[in-house]
C-alpha cells in the first residue's frame, strides 16, 4: 500500500528559506510507481482517515485546517477538491472561491477578503484560490493593482517583497491561534494543460470548463511560473509550508494531497473531549430517567 513516507514528503515539500528552482526541483510529471489500482486504493485509505480525523476535529472544537489550492488553469482543483474531501462531513467543511475582487472587495486591504472566509475552530477550510492570487495575477498584470486604489508606498518598487511579509505575518497569526495551515501548487505542464484544454474544447459536456481567457493567461506562462517560483521561496515557511503536487497525473496528485494532509491532522493528536466527572453523574441521571419512563 502507498503511503505518504518522509521521503515523499520531503521531495513535494518547498524548504523555507530555500531557493528553489520550479522547473529544475519539481517535476509535474512525478513517477510513483503506482497502478491504478493502488492508487485508487491509497486514496480510499487516506479518505477513511481523513473522516475520522475531521470528526474529531469537530468534537474538539478546538483547532481548523485551512487548505489553500494554487494552480494554472486545467491542473485539477476542482477534481482534488471533490476527490479528496469526499469522506467529509458537509457539516464542518467550507469552500471558498477566489474570483476576480468585487468593487467592495477592492475597497478593502488584500488580506480583508480572505479574513471573512476563513474556518472556524472545528472545521476544515479550503480555498480554491486564494489571496496569493495578489502575489501572482496581480504580479502578471499590473494593471489589477492599479485597480486597487493603495497609496503610493503600498505599490511601489517593494510591494511584492511587502505582500510576502505580510502574508507571512498573517499566516503566523492563524497558525499561533490554533489554524493549521496547508497550502498545495497543483503543478501541471504547458504540454498537459493544452491537452486538456484541447479535451475541453472536443467534449461537450466539457465546454462549460472551457473559457478563452484561459487561452489569453496561458500565453502569460513564464510569467506565471517566475510569479509562483518567487512566491514559494518567500512564502514556505516552517508555520506553513507550500507542497509542490506533481499534476500531470491525476490520481498520483490526489494521493499525496490526502496524504499530506492526514500527516498534518495526525500530527495534532486530536482526540475526543473527555467529560468531566460531574457531567458523567448527569449522564448516569438522564439513562436512569428515560429508562423510568
Ligand atoms: P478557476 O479558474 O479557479 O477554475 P473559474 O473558472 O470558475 O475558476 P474564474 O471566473 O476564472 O473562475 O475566476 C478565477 C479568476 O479570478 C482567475 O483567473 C484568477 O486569477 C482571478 N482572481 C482571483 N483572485 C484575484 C485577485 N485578487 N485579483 C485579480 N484576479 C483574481
Ligand atoms: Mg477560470
Amino acid at each position: 500500500m502507498f503511503e505518504m513516507n518522509a521521503e515523499i514528503l520531503k521531495r513535494l515539500r518547498v524548504k523555507p528559506g530555500k531557493k528553489i528552482s520550479l522547473a529544475r526541483d519539481f517535476d509535474p510529471d512525478f513517477d510513483a510507481s503506482l497502478s491504478r489500482e493502488e492508487s485508487e486504493a491509497a486514496l480510499r485509505e487516506s479518505v477513511g482517515r481523513l473522516t475520522e480525523l475531521q470528526d474529531k476535529l469537530y468534537a474538539q472544537n478546538t483547532y481548523s485546517l485551512l487548505v489553500i489550492f494554487q494552480a494554472m488553469d486545467a491542473a485539477g482543483k476542482d477534481g482534488t477538491i471533490k476527490h479528496v474531501m469526499s469522506g467529509l462531513n458537509p457539516q464542518g467543511c467550507q469552500v471558498f472561491s477566489f474570483k476576480a475582487p468585487s468593487q467592495e472587495e477592492l475597497d478593502h486591504d488584500f488580506l480583508w477578503r480572505p479574513a471573512k472566509a476563513l474556518p472556524e475552530r472545528g472545521r476544515v477550510g479550503i480555498f480554491n484560490r486564494s489571496y496569493y492570487e495578489e502575489v501572482l495575477v496581480v504580479r502578471v498584470h499590473p494593471e489589477f493593482l492599479e485597480r486597487q486604489q493603495l497609496p503610493p508606498h503600498a505599490k511601489g518598487k517593494g510591494v511584492w517583497k511587502q505582500r510576502f511579509q505580510q502574508i507571512n505575518n498573517f499566516e503566523r497569526h492563524l497558525v499561533e491561534n490554533g489554524t493549521v495551515v496547508l497550502k498545495f501548487f497543483l503543478n501541471v505542464s504547458k504540454d498537459e494543460q493544452k491537452k486538456r484544454f484541447l479535451e475541453r474544447i472536443a467534449e461537450p459536456e466539457k465546454h462549460w470548463k472551457f473559457s478563452a481567457q484561459d487561452v489569453v493567461e496561458r500565453g502569460h506562462w513564464d510569467a506565471y511560473m517566475a510569479a509562483y517560483q518567487e512566491c514559494f521561496r518567500a512564502t514556505s515557511t516552517d508555520w506553513a509550508p507550500w507542497y509542490v503536487i506533481p499534476a500531470d497525473d491525476k490520481a498520483f496528485m490526489r494521493v499525496a494531497v490526502a496524504g499530506i494532509i492526514c500527516r498534518a491532522l495526525e500530527k495534532l493528536k486530536l482526540s475526543y473531549p473527555v467529560i468531566p466527572s460531574d457531567k458523567l453523574h448527569a449522564l448516569a441521571d438522564a439513562k436512569a430517567a428515560l429508562e423510568a419512563e
